[in-house]
């Protein structure tokens, strides 16, 4: 963050936007809208200014995680004004619909959500982009690598086998699409019982690290199962704004991805 990339042609840098990083899984339920949200909170509270897009048209979780209600304003320009939390500029389409509604849109017009989500949305002056794709290799990854200018890709996922199989057709697309993968976040890593100490690694251990290691990309963080970390998920109160130890292992995380 803070280096500013050299746009290719035909890809979109929104204006004032400097750098785009894509957090994705392989496999869905391994916690990255989590730790997309905690992570830019995290950037935020470092002093950088963050954006957050939650890309997972179908699966928007962003206004919640968030604790965002209500819809984006427009701007003096007619585009849309993303509301911010915890110092991060967020947008969904989740912002734009009741919480129990579905989008019934085929393919293109997804891709046509997501554009303007890049491009008729008013940002601002961003130092990072953070996008929470859709879980897979999907047509959004797709989109994104091929159509903005992405900086770099996150990929979250669990030790356990199936997601990590799943994590590695991601890596797979990502090295296709030449998008730089910044590094892998194993989430979910161990459980620590509060009450007699014991750790227990729920699925499975050193799966995600070994996996880094064969890639040759950086394994960015071990971040635990955590209650505080579901809690705050589900009332709109990211860990990483609080004063705990998850908000330190996201501090750490972001002090990693600040160069
Ligand atoms: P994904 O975006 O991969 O589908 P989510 O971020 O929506 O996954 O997380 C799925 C569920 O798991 C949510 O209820 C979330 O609060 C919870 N969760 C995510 N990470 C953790 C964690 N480290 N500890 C405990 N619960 C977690």
């Amino acid at each position: 963050i803070g280096r500013h990339p050299v746009p290719q042609q035909g890809k979109i840098l929104p204006p004032g936007v400097k750098k785009i990083i894509s957090v994705g899984s392989g496999k869905g339920g391994v916690g990255k809208s989590t730790v997309a949200a905690n992570l830019a909170v995290a950037l935020a509270r470092a002093g950088k200014k963050v954006g957050l897009l939650d890309a997972d048209i179908y699966g928007p979780s962003q206004p919640r995680m968030m604790g965002i209600a209500g819809g984006p304003q427009s701007g003096p320009d007619n585009r849309l004004l993303p509301p911010e939390a915890f110092g991060v500029k967020v947008m969904s389409i989740g912002l734009m619909l009741k919480e129990d509604q579905a989008v019934v849109w085929r393919g293109p017009m997804l891709m046509g959500a997501l554009q303007q989500f890049l491009t008729d949305v008013d940002w601002g002056e961003l130092d990072v982009l953070i996008v929470d794709l859709p879980p897979g290799t999907g047509d959004v990854l797709l989109t994104l690598g091929q159509k903005s200018e992405l900086a770099g890709a996150i990929m979250v996922s669990t030790p356990q086998d199936v997601a990590l199989i799943d994590a590695r057709k991601g890596i797979d697309m990502l090295n296709r699409l030449e998008v730089p993968v910044i590094g892998l976040i194993e989430n979910m890593s161990v459980y620590h019982c509060p009450k007699c100490g014991h750790e227990e690694h729920v699925f499975g251990h050193g799966g995600v690290a070994a996996e880094a290691e064969k890639i040759g990309a950086p394994l960015l963080a071990q971040l635990p199962i955590d209650l505080e970390t579901r809690l705050g998920g589900d009332e709109g109160r990211p860990v990483a704004a609080g004063d705990g130890v998850m908000a330190e292992a996201y501090a750490t995380l972001a002090g990693r991805l600040i160069d």
